[in-house]
């Protein structure tokens, strides 16, 4: 499969990697929107947030703790984040693997562009 979240959760391309374990890879985002701007991405391949199911879900929680985990090292818990999964093309998703964005160190707009 040509993903290339796939080629970077297995080393085939190269990323800027912030927390790794067996089922979550978190990496900094190639064209940043926000002073920190990290991709928590599973190493599963799901094309879209549509593809998850059931028995996914501890995975998915998983995910949220990791990006906990992540707010709280880079010390932005206080001051805030935002976490945004796109999906599809109204979504404006143009990577089809999966990913949380998690931005920070700047206020976000509210409502979203
Ligand atoms: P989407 O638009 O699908 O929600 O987000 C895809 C994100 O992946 C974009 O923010 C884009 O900058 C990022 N991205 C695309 N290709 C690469 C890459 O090769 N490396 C990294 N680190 N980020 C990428
Ligand atoms: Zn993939």
């Amino acid at each position: 499969m040509n993903c290339i979240f796939c080629k970077i959760a297995n080393g085939e391309i190269p990323a800027k990697k912030i927390y790794e374990d067996d089922r979550v890879l978190a990496f900094y985002d190639i064209a940043p929107q926000a002073p920190i701007h990290i991709l928590i991405i599973p190493k599963k391949h799901f094309a879209t947030l549509l593809e998850i199911g059931e028995e996914d879900s501890q995975l998915i929680g998983h995910i949220f703790l990791v990006a906990n985990k992540i707010a709280k090292e880079l010390k932005i818990d206080e001051s805030g984040f935002r976490i945004v999964v796109n999906c599809n093309r109204d979504g404006g998703q143009t990577v089809f693997h999966l990913h949380f964005h998690l931005l920070a160190g700047r206020p976000m707009h509210w409502p979203p562009g």
